[in-house]
């Protein structure tokens, strides 16, 4: 029996192993499909508190990893895929086999990259279409690409795809840009960068081969297509949170965001959860690793028998 296993290897997840392993409960970290989460797939880090010069995400989360190391946590390649939440402990079943048995659970699987549901879209990812310019970015040298979305994650795709890319057009379904205003104004004066405004992509265009070749996009004002050449899209529309094995036995709200009371608390003993994978709201690297804190905290009570506060 795990005293505690803890769920995803993003923000929240190290931050959760650092506190239970130095609270000596030998946490057992599953590293889940994507490690190291969100941040592992970004570029510098300018808003974590501590680093007045930014920090590469990956350099952060390898740091963070090496600091729950350090203290005792252990990592294992797997990923949860069922749930079963008894009176007395905590069944988690692991890559759709082996069940393991815990006393607590802090749930940190965070959220995955949204696409646009368009036709071929599973046959085109990785042939022209990604959600991560830290990761394919490099492959579209002096070729023109597209990022779609109005968001902070689209302006930050952009602005690492200048290094490489001959043009970038960023498309939004509206005319202004949801990101903050530094990284808006960072976007909207490079002179790579082309925003198409009020557009939406309807049509992939593969080429013979399969690979991405052309986007037809649809002005949602004047309703007129056009067809727009580019060697790959970037799709940067936000993210969905990974919360499926546990559908129907913790709370969720609409979008299958976890429900939690009091910052971390779920509505079953013992289970604690933390991070994107129930935060609509902020989704920031900070944030997640605060309630990785908290779900900590509140394991090492509960282990304790000790009554929340
Ligand atoms: P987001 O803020 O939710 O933005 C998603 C964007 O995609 C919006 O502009 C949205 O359009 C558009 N969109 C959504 N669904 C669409 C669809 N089906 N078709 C076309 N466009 C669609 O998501 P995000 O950019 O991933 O950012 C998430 C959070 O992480 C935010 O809180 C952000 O501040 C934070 N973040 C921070 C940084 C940083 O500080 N460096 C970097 C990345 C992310 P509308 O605007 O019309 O809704």
């Amino acid at each position: 029996m795990e005293k505690v296993i803890i769920v995803g290897s993003g923000c929240a997840g190290l931050t959760a192993a650092i506190y239970a392993a130095r609270a000596q409960l030998s946490p057992l970290v599953l590293e889940g499909s994507q490690p190291g989460g969100q941040l592992s797939t970004t570029t510098m880090v300018e808003n974590f508190p501590g680093f007045p010069d930014g920090i590469d995400g990956p350099q952060l989360i390898m740091n963070m990893h090496a600091q729950a190391e350090k203290f005792g946590a252990r990592f294992s390649y797997s990923e949860a895929t069922g749930f079963e939440p008894l009176n007395s402990h905590i069944r988690l079943q692991i890559d759709d086999s082996e069940w393991l048995e815990t006393e607590s659970l802090i749930i940190a699987s965070g959220a995955s990259a949204r696409y646009l549901g368009l036709e071929n879209e599973e046959k085109l990812i990785g042939h022209g279409l990604t959600s991560c310019a830290t990761c394919d970015g490099a492959f579209y040298r002096n070729v023109p690409v597209a990022v779609i979305g109005g968001g902070d994650s689209s302006a930050e795709e952009a602005l690492f795809l200048t290094r490489f890319a001959s043009k970038i057009y960023l498309i939004h379904r509206r005319d202004t840009l949801r990101a903050s205003k530094i990284m808006a104004g960072r976007v909207l004066k490079h002179e790579k960068i082309e925003p198409i405004w009020n557009t939406i992509v309807v049509r992939y265009v593969p080429d013979e081969n399969g690979e991405m070749s052309a986007i037809d996009l649809r002005n949602v004002i004047t309703h007129k297509e056009r067809r727009l050449p580019i060697a790959c899209v970037f799709v940067a529309i936000g993210h969905d949170p990974n919360a499926k094995p546990y559908s129907g036995k913790l709370e969720m709200d609409k979008d299958g965001y976890l429900i939690t009371k009091r910052l971390v608390e779920s509505k079953h003993p013992g289970v604690f959860i933390a991070g994107d994978v129930a935060d609509r709201v902020y989704k920031q690297a900070v944030t997640a690793a605060g309630a990785g804190c908290a779900a900590a905290i509140e394991v090492e009570r509960y282990l304790s028998g000790l009554p929340l506060k």
